[in-house]
């Protein structure tokens, strides 16, 4: 509704400007052909007065023509006041069109923007409110219970604690999607190797827990880009790596250079994605149909949201290969400056 307000009240405010136009340019014109047409007149008289009078000729009746002189200048002027009216008419039709045309191509990106806000904001709601819910419902069954005893507490305050770190994680998530929203990025020359040890790190604990074996094949390559933020980049991509793997599996990650881009390959062996979902996962809370798989991976889909950001401020590129339960390789791509 706001919108269709919009886009009304642009469509006038152009419609508006244009007729403004129109008009001036109207008046100016039939002053400009008005005094013409006097003008003409004027020279048709001066140049029959000046004419050498003739043997046996008439005398010219000036007042007769000074008669039909106004008589031709009233006609000339409604025509010519008719004609400027239905120019001014078709432009007023064929601006009020153009002009909602216009209207709708300038707003409609801001649309989809508040859009998918609006998406965004019901979305991170529901994820906070699951959480929230659970842990009221345990509480008030808890204090309902006249036997709650000290083993029971404990149980409780686990599952409680739970709920909390989930909430810690989604809004620390939020937390970088907006930041990185906003961010401006510091260019400094960066080591990719370094830069992918460094998210290995990150990660190995948990690869350890499922053993998982990390690969690294590379060579030295740099690029300009934030430090934090590549970091933070291939963290994410490692993580779901291994997440979405089944135990005692590897991952290889490969560095290279091919003709103007620095390539980070980070290939795994795990659940693979279905390729009718490949154009979705880097939408803000989509996640892949967990039910397909034995894997059970906690998340909330804003991971490769953030991923895509940060490559995005590099104007770099991701792509992705997958097949269900084969694995998927994810292929990074930064220009070489
Ligand atoms: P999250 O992992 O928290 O669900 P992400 O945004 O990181 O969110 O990923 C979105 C979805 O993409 C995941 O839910 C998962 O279905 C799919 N996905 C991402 N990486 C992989 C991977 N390496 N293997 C299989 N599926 C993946």
């Amino acid at each position: 509704m706001t919108f269709k307000f919009a886009y009304i009240k642009l469509t006038i405010f152009y419609t508006l400007i244009i007729m403004l136009i129109s008009i001036v340019f109207s008046l100016i014109l039939y002053q400009i052909s008005f005094a013409e047409i006097n003008q003409g007149f004027d020279r048709q008289i001066d140049k029959l007065r000046l004419l050498p009078p003739k043997e046996n000729s008439i005398p010219i009746p000036f007042k007769e023509f000074e008669q039909i002189r106004q008589e031709q200048i009233k006609l000339s002027e409604k025509n010519l006041k008719n004609n400027l009216f239905y120019f001014n008419l078709t432009i007023l039709v064929i601006s009020s069109f153009g002009s909602y045309f216009f209207a709708r191509k300038t707003l409609e990106p801001i649309r989809k923007i508040m859009d998918s806000q609006k998406l965004f904001t019901s979305d991170a709601s529901h994820e906070l409110r699951t959480p929230l819910s659970v842990m009221k419902t345990e509480i008030e069954v808890s204090l309902r219970d006249k036997n709650f005893d000290l083993s029971q507490a404990k149980k409780l305050l686990t599952s409680n604690l739970e709920e909390i770190n989930k909430l810690e994680n989604l809004s620390n998530a939020l937390l970088k999607l907006a930041q990185y929203e906003e961010k401006e990025i510091k260019f400094d020359q960066i080591n990719l190797d370094k830069i992918l040890h460094q998210a290995v790190k990150n990660v190995i604990k948990t690869a350890d827990n499922k053993n998982i074996n990390i690969k690294i094949n590379s060579q030295l390559i740099e690029i300009k880009g934030d430090q934090d933020a590549l970091t933070e980049l291939f963290t994410i991509i490692l993580d779901n790596s291994i997440k979405y793997s089944h135990t005692n599996s590897k991952i290889k990650i490969q560095i290279k250079k091919k003709k103007n881009s620095a390539l980070v390959s980070i290939k795994d062996y795990g659940m693979g994605i279905k390729n009718s979902d490949i154009p979705y996962i880097f939408n803000r809370f989509y996640r892949s149909d967990p039910s397909r798989s034995k894997i059970k991976a906690n998340g909330y889909g804003l991971g490769l949201s953030i991923a895509k950001r940060i490559i995005e401020l590099h104007k770099g590129n991701i792509k992705v290969t997958s097949q269900l339960e084969k694995g998927s390789e994810f292929i990074i791509s930064f220009p070489l400056i």
